[in-house]
């Protein structure tokens, strides 16, 4: 088995290409004139820190990279390289093949022969699919983002310590199903998955001794170790996130546990009993405090741009939709006209329709997009916007 994490030196020449995909003369003229854009009546606040990640600029990279270092070899991607639609079609586009497909499908991982090339995604692979490919002998190109890789050494030493990972995340996401695959490198490794404050809560009603067995794990049937044991298991525990969750949520989750703790245990057993670290990646945080930052001038309304599958925008979009009528749209086909916009609102399970969502007269739009969305993306949106009052802005 060959193995890269460092790109192949192609960068250069990979440049005009990337520009190609997902430059926008747009965007860099309105980060150009301090983030803000006038057109006609309307004006336009983009968040300081928006689109594409470190995480993603190095994951997208290193698949052109692949494609020209191994033109004639079969190359795939284990899944979505990242949660946005255009960026995985402009890969299959040039060739590249997925072994899995969002819906379940895609001809799996057994497929792969040792001559063929395998890039891993920006969240990473579980360990048994690597044990796989690792056996299989193929060429593996291994983007998997430096902070998650700093998750998995901390879930790591819980593994290590006899500490139960609790992971703030979404159990079926990629990036906790790999995380909380880490677990099983020791036979007493065990993990529990919790979407949100109110799973919390259940887990924090279990540790005080409220909770009812049954009841528990069907509950998290499918987001917990086999053979979870809430009784033992919850007696010991370590916090870590999907990097992408809402990090307030995460600091309140954390505070939670901790404190179902001490009401069980006291405080002279915290130490040996607790253990917590922030994983949020800087990249998701920044742009959670980029989105509060539009929030506070007050605009009329929101638009969050990116895949409607992707965690972080999805947590912007939540964000938003607290201060400002919001809309998470994932391109610039959204906009139907000034009376109709398709949307996804946040926890929805599938995109709506809403009208009058444009009001007419002088309105203020914020603007932001998840670590997945490229940048030509978000101009196009612009671009759509700015033409429904007859407002030509490239
Ligand atoms: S969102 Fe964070 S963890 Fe995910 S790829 Fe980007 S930088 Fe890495």
């Amino acid at each position: 088995m060959t193995y890269y994490q460092r790109g192949f030196g192609l960068k250069e020449s990979i440049k005009p290409a990337l520009r190609a995909d997902y430059h926008s003369r747009i965007v860099e003229g309105i980060k150009g004139s301090g983030y803000s854009l006038s057109a006609g009546d309307m004006t336009f606040l983009l968040a300081r820190e928006f689109g594409f990640c470190y995480g993603v600029d190095r994951a997208v990279e290193y698949a052109y990279e692949t494609r020209r270092q191994f033109p004639d070899r079969v190359v795939y991607l284990t899944g979505e390289i990242i949660h946005n639609p255009h960026v995985n079609r402009r890969l299959r586009d040039m060739g590249i093949r997925f072994l899995r497909e969002p819906d379940g499908g895609g001809p799996g991982l057994e497929q792969v022969r040792p001559q063929d090339v395998v890039i891993l995604p920006a969240f990473g692979v579980t360990m048994q699919d690597m044990t796989l490919l690792r056996s299989i002998g193929c060429v593996l190109v291994d983007t998997t983002c430096g902070s998650v890789l700093n998750v998995w050494k901390n879930v790591d030493r819980y593994a290590t310590a006899g500490f139960t990972a609790i992971i703030h995340g979404k159990y079926a996401h990629e990036e906790t199903r790999a995380t909380a695959s880490r677990m099983s490198a020791v036979s007493t490794g065990r993990y529990l998955v919790v979407r949100d404050r109110e799973e919390a809560a259940l887990v924090c009603e279990y540790i005080r001794g409220r909770g009812e067995r049954r009841a528990f794990l069907q509950r998290f049937e499918r987001a917990c170790s086999s053979g979870f044991e809430p009784d033992t298991d919850l007696g010991r525990i370590g916090l870590a996130n999907q990097t992408t969750m809402l990090s307030s949520e995460s600091v309140e989750i954390q505070e939670m546990l901790r404190q179902a703790l001490l009401d069980r245990h006291g405080p002279e057993e915290i130490d040996v009993r607790f253990r917590a670290f922030d994983t949020i990646c800087s990249a998701t945080q920044d742009r959670q405090d980029s989105v509060m930052a539009v929030l506070a001038r007050r605009p009329d309304l929101m638009i969050v741009i990116g895949g409607y599958n992707s965690s972080n925008t999805s947590h912007l979009a939540a964000l938003a939709a607290k201060s400002a009528p919001t809309f998470h749209i994932d391109d610039a086909d959204c906009i139907v006209n000034a009376g109709l916009i398709r949307h996804k609102p946040f926890g929805a399970a599938a995109p709506v329709e809403s009208s009058d969502w444009l009001p007419d007269g002088p309105l203020t739009i914020g603007l932001t997009a998840g670590a997945s969305t490229p940048n030509n993306k978000i101009g196009e949106v612009v671009a759509a916007i700015a033409a429904l009052r007859g407002i030509a802005v490239d």
